[in-house]
């Protein structure tokens, strides 16, 4: 064994059983705890990143470092992409496309459900075994309780390298539409911005009579999210989403507008930023003019599952 690198390969960090080897592309800080982990969990590392210094950490814990993409793919059956993005993964992969014929490649990061469908048919042109996935927690989190990793795609590729992937987090196949995992992935993160976009505008609103946003907190955070919004209230009604049904028994769409009249109006007498309840207040009134006012406020669902509402609005898109 010439390669010092080599030599590290033999220090491994965990005390059971050898698991398989892996290979990961990347080094970013999300890359990083990818590997740190599965050098814990006991898996044969090897290592590619576009700077290799990135990766002297890892070696003197015992992973390989390549040299080359190629070099990297053949060392291990499965190989882990954690890039920045779809055209990135596509521009080093390619040179290496020869080499990974016939094996695995699991991509993490994160894109579009069209750009996964087009890795899928790449992959599919150069005889490899694909599987797409998303990482839903921060670096910090990985391999942690509660680290959920999302794939979807080949369920073959799943199966096959579940111990691997069982080392990261914790694995859920969303089935074989290849797409699914970045969608649920954007529409996780859709949710995650609206509602802290929530918090933060009414922190500013409320700061603008000088309330201390730790002051705020505990009653916004502490009190109204949990009790009054209640998520586990919402998934209970959540069938009625999918059945299209939002009885308005307890409060109306209309009385809703009211209120995000309200925090409109306020907004600008406050001098606080009102672009973003007034758009909220605007996609309550379009639902009320498709004719959903007496239903709850859960009905501007209906309209936030088209791409446009009418043929006005494809001249006057939405602010
Ligand atoms: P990142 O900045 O998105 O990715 C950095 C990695 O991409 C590095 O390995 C970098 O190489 C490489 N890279 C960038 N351009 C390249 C190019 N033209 N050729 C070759 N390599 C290139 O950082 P990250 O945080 O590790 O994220 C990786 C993926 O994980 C992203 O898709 C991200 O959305 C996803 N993700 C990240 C987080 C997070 O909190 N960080 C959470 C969930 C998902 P160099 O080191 O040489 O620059």
């Amino acid at each position: 064994m010439s390669d010092p690198n080599l030599v590290g390969m033999t220090t491994q960090h965990s005390t059971g059983p050898q698991h398989k080897p892996v290979t990961l592309l990347g080094l970013g800080p999300m890359g990083k705890a990818l590997a740190d982990t599965l050098l814990e969990k006991g898996h044969p590392l090897t290592v590619w990143n576009r700077s290799p210094e990135k990766a002297d950490g890892l070696v003197a814990r015992g992973a390989r470092r390549a040299r080359t993409v190629a070099e990297a793919v053949t060392a291990s059956p499965l190989t882990l992409v954690c890039l920045t993005d779809y055209d990135t993964m596509h521009k080093v992969l390619e040179p290496a496309a020869e080499a990974l014929a016939g094996r695995a490649v699991v991509n993490l990061n994160s894109g579009t459900p069209a750009e996964a469908r087009a890795a899928v048919q790449w992959s599919e042109d150069r005889g490899v075994d694909y599987l797409d996935g998303a990482i839903m927690v921060p670096p910090p989190m990985v391999g942690q309780p509660g680290a959920v990793f999302l794939y979807s795609g080949s369920q073959a590729v799943y199966e096959q390298h579940s111990e691997a992937l069982t080392s990261l987090g914790d694995p859920r196949y969303l089935g074989d539409d290849p797409g699914l995992a970045v969608l649920y992935n954007t529409a996780l993160l859709d949710m995650m911005y609206s509602t802290l976009n929530g918090w933060l505008h009414a922190t500013a609103l409320v700061g603008s009579a000088n309330v201390p946003a730790r002051e705020f907190a505990e009653l916004a955070l502490g009190w109204f999210m949990p009790v009054v919004v209640d998520y586990a209230a919402l998934a209970r009604l959540a069938p009625d989403l999918d059945a299209g049904h939002y009885p308005g028994t307890l409060s109306t769409l209309v009385m809703n507008l009211n209120a995000l009249d309200h925090i409109t109006r306020t907004s600008e007498e406050q001098g606080v930023h009102s672009g973003h309840p007034r758009l909220m207040k605007e996609i309550a009134e379009r639902a009320i003019a498709e004719g959903h006012g007496g239903e709850s406020y859960l009905a501007v669902h209906e309209l936030f599952k088209k791409a446009t509402l009418s043929k006005e609005e494809t001249s006057t898109p939405l602010p």
